[in-house]
């Protein structure tokens, strides 16, 4: 099922839960607006190329739209308007004052030197300036994009409007980028794993974890886990996979990956096929790369008993359907016979025996991953006040936040008796909805 298909069935299973007006469920599907500019750049060996940029701003009742650029060669107007929306219910589940956008180039960053890669971003950004800003919509990094590319964005949108460094978070520090936004979305992974391990009496240490991903969001979480007590037993990367029982030396790895451009070849494991990754036993497993990966063909042999959602939209609802017939599997269907996270529940000797037994429980992306965009929005905060806060400041703000949204979620699916993924759902719809109608949204 395509990103889009997946993320509005989602939408609208939660509408149905909570039993919103039709007309404003399809308003609230349908985005505010979606852009498709042309890139065209001169490359460095003096040929033209052209690269299709978009950003597609989904909602903006709660305020301004915001959401990562992403470059990646599967960047497609499908995809970065699935990404736009779960922008919107992700920080909306947040409780932080934004909706969603989202943006994307279909490009392969690795293919373009850095000034090639600096001509793209500024040609972009001269294609889009007029529909961003600080307080309509505000980028932010995203897969191949980094602080570097805020950077370029922040310096091409000044051009025309004047310096203004709140109109992109995630920029360099220097630039007025916030402590602590860089580890940001692996250091909420960490706090919602917590929050989640803790209802069952459990903590990090000791956990084995498998991660797929090491870019910023997967080097950052298995650092962070690790220096908690957990056991990393797996990683992969686009260059492969390595697996150590006793646990990966995160640091060296660290070290061996940017001296290598990768994990493969690391000495301190076992090299495995990362397509065995995801299906390796373990407590814990954190997707931190792309979209799609936990679907029909491997849902059944997945072994941990925890799914992180680092990525954005890494589990397809197929693969829920997969697992389910087998019983192996959470249901999204909202049904109070299939409840599997309420208090209630969680008190019941019984479920949690079937659960530890044969569930799988998800935290979806967009709670476990929104520690990124809170990060951004402390960044915004502290430049629309011209303060600079400490990084023990940010992080502590980050546990409140991710702690709050987790237990927002669960009383959420307590009150609607439904999983995870629909708790957040229902929560993040929940607070759009009702920001609309407060606005005056007739149909
Ligand atoms: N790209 C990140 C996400 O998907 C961060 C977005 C932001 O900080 O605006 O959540």
């Amino acid at each position: 099922m395509n990103a889009l298909a997946a993320t509005s069935r989602n939408f609208k299973q939660a509408a149905k839960l909570l039993g919103l007006d039709s007309k404003l469920e399809k308003s609230l599907l349908i985005p505010f607006r979606e852009i498709k500019v042309e890139c065209t750049i001169p490359k460095d060996d003096g040929t033209l190329a052209s690269y299709v940029g978009f950003r597609v701003q989904h909602d903006n009742a709660r305020g301004p739209m915001k959401g990562g650029i992403r470059y990646h060669h599967e960047v497609d107007p499908d995809e970065v308007n699935a990404l736009a929306q779960l922008m919107t219910w992700k920080t909306a589940v947040a409780n932080i004052p934004y909706g969603g956008a989202k943006g994307g180039i279909g490009c392969s960053p690795g293919d373009l030197s850095i000034s090639e890669l600096e001509r793209l971003t500024r040609v972009f950004t001269q294609k889009i300036h007029d529909l961003i800003g600080i307080h309509t919509d505000v980028p932010a990094p995203d897969m191949g994009t980094n602080s570097q590319t805020m950077a370029w964005i922040l310096d091409e949108y000044s051009k025309f409007h004047g310096y203004s460094p709140a109109v992109v978070t995630g920029k360099p520090v220097d630039l007025g980028g916030s402590l602590g936004r860089d580890a940001a979305t692996g250091r909420g992974v960490l706090f919602a794993t917590e929050a989640l391990l803790a209802e069952h009496g459990k903590g990090i240490a000791g956990q084995r974890f498998v991660i797929q991903g090491f870019g910023n969001v997967g080097s950052w979480a298995a650092q962070l886990i690790s220096e908690a007590g957990g056991k990393v037993i797996a990683i992969s990367d686009v260059t492969g996979a390595v697996k150590n029982s006793n646990g990966l030396d995160i640091a060296k790895l660290m070290k061996h990956s940017s001296e290598n451009r990768g994990i493969k070849g690391f000495d301190g494991g076992d090299a495995i096929d990362p397509r065995s990754l995801l299906t390796e036993e373990c407590d814990v497993l954190i997707p931190a790369a792309l979209g799609g990966v936990i679907n029909k063909d491997n849902a059944n042999e997945i072994k941990a008993k925890y799914i992180i959602e680092a990525a954005n939209h890494p589990t397809d609802p197929e693969a829920d359907e997969a697992s389910t017939s087998d019983s192996i599997w959470q249901t999204n269907t909202p049904t109070a016979t299939k409840c599997t996270i309420c208090l209630k529940c969680f008190l019941s000797e019984f479920l949690l025996q079937i659960l530890s037994k044969k569930g799988v429980l998800i935290l979806p992306d967009i709670l476990a991953n929104s520690g990124g965009v809170t990060v951004s929005y402390f960044e915004w905060v502290q430049n629309i006040q011209g303060f600079m806060w400490d990084e023990e400041k940010v992080n502590n703000e980050l546990k409140t936040y991710m702690t709050r949204g987790f237990r927002d979620v669960k009383e959420m699916c307590r009150s609607h008796h439904c999983d995870l993924r629909m708790g957040a759902f229902t929560l993040g719809v929940n607070r759009v909805a009702r920001a609309t109608v407060l606005r005056g949204w007739e149909a």
